[in-house]
């Protein structure tokens, strides 16, 4: 599907994220990108574009900005069934609102939410997605969100999720919401041995992840540790997101959430954690120096009012930071490039005005992403990287009387939806339009299944 050479030309300009942290690379004016099958393979301008013998195709991106695909590191594609409940509630009386009603699901459901937000992602510019998945009711399981990401084209990160830890044992969840421990851990080992590939341009790869202190127990905590290390895959839960959190931890394990983590073997460089609200700098020093990932999830940590997360100081201490997009029903969205400007927003809400550029968001939604996720093949536009890349046309209302900075434009200006994105080489938006299902009908399927659930 993907062989032969693609040409993308003509771009009015090319922002290719291939700089360090602080200091962005020079963009592209007037640039060319040479795809073959799924890798790309030479970029410069148009003026250098070497002859290639009889391409695929050749794609005019006149008047387009092109930035590296963006990278969700934290989310729950099946909350889009009840996105806009629970709206004046606060993280724990939220979840104990929504179990009930996310223990309504099947195999069915989980498919089309997740096809539902996966194509609300690319749209907003996401072109590699992990999604964290914690219920199985009625029969679901993670192959059902698998085979949504592999008919849409997005490239994925399934994490196995998991609750073990109901009320009557002191968790938050019905106990009817959890699994049996045992079960958990096979059905993870499972997936890994289906679906997980570790090679480079990788289009899924599986995590365990047990889903908070709240709702698993430590034993699973290390027993998730042993197994991901065993297979080499990597270890994700919410960490840090709430003040009522910690003082479970401190209640329940007498520690504060990332000592707790430690205690269980779930720090290092195969570890991310959701949210990091509630990190203090001793912490984070902790973290960078063991080389775990955050992901930072703005919308949601504002609608639960829980708090801001410290992204400028994890930056600054050297710490992966990554972008999330979170669950639906906490943001109540899916947006990758309004989800960048959120965090552009409220950093400068915590730290001023020159304390997080334009450049900053872009950066944790590209190549911090990638790093949280261990991946050194996305993230930048340059040979050698996955042919992963969006392209939003400057010729717009929103844009307009800011074509000076076109970079600064896709976030500072209201959040837009993409014109073109590429993933593994494969097109999957013209001209606005996802390519590869009919959004239309998974809408009305999708609001069937919601309706159903809600009543
Ligand atoms: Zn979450």
């Amino acid at each position: 599907m993907n062989a032969g050479t693609t040409i993308l030309a003509d771009i009015h300009t090319l922002v290719p994220m291939t700089g360090q942290r602080t200091q962005p690379a020079a963009p592209l004016h007037d640039a060319a990108i040479i795809v073959q099958g799924c890798e790309i393979t030479w970029v410069g301008t148009m003026a250098q574009l070497p002859d290639v013998d009889t391409p695929r195709e050749r794609i005019s991106l006149r008047n387009h900005i092109v930035l590296p695909g963006l990278v969700n590191t934290h989310h729950h594609l099946y909350q889009t069934l009840t996105r806009a409940i629970a709206q004046d509630s606060e993280l724990f009386d939220w979840l104990k609102t929504l179990y009930p009603l996310w223990m309504k699901m099947d195999p069915d459901a989980v498919y089309v939410s997740a096809l539902t937000g996966m194509a609300e992602l690319i749209l907003s510019g996401c072109t590699t997605a992990s999604d964290h998945l914690y219920l199985y009711p009625n029969g679901s399981r993670i192959d059902d969100e698998i085979r949504a990401a592999q008919e849409i084209g997005l490239r994925f990160h399934a994490t196995r999720g998991s609750m073990s830890l109901g009320e009557s044992e002191g968790g938050l969840p019905p106990d009817k919401a959890t699994e049996d421990e045992g079960v958990i851990l096979r059905d993870t080992q499972r997936a890994i041995e289906v679906y997980h590939d570790s090679r480079r341009y990788a289009m899924l790869r599986i995590a365990a992840a047990p889903c908070s202190p709240f709702s698993v127990t430590a034993d699973l905590m290390r027993e998730s540790a042993a197994l991901a290390r065993h297979y080499g895959v990597m270890l994700h839960t919410h960490l840090a997101e709430t003040r009522d959190e910690e003082a479970f931890c401190v209640a329940t394990f007498g520690k504060r959430p990332l000592d707790y983590a430690e205690s269980v073997n779930w720090v290092g460089k195969d570890v991310w954690y959701a949210h990091g609200v509630h990190f203090r700098g001793p912490d984070i020093d902790r973290m960078a120096a063991q080389g775990c990932g955050i992901a930072h999830c703005p919308s949601s940590n504002m609608r639960l009012a829980s708090g801001i997360a410290p992204v400028r100081l994890m930056l600054d201490r050297g710490l992966n930071v990554g972008l999330g997009v979170d669950g639906s029903a906490s943001n109540d969205s899916s947006h990758m490039l309004g989800e960048a400007r959120q965090a552009l927003l409220l950093q400068r809400i915590q730290n001023g005005a020159s304390r997080f550029s334009a450049y900053d968001a872009l950066w944790i939604a590209t190549r911090g992403g990638a790093a949280v996720l261990g991946r050194d093949d996305i993230g930048r536009i340059a040979p050698g990287f996955a042919a992963d890349m969006i392209a939003v046309d400057l010729n717009r209302l929103e844009y307009a009387g800011a074509l000076h900075d076109p970079m600064a434009a896709m976030v500072l200006c209201a959040p837009q939806g993409v014109d073109f994105s590429m993933v593994n080489g494969r097109i999957l938006v013209r001209n606005a339009v996802l390519q590869t299902i009919d959004i239309a009908r998974i809408i009305e399927r999708h609001n069937a299944v919601s309706q159903a659930i809600l009543h």
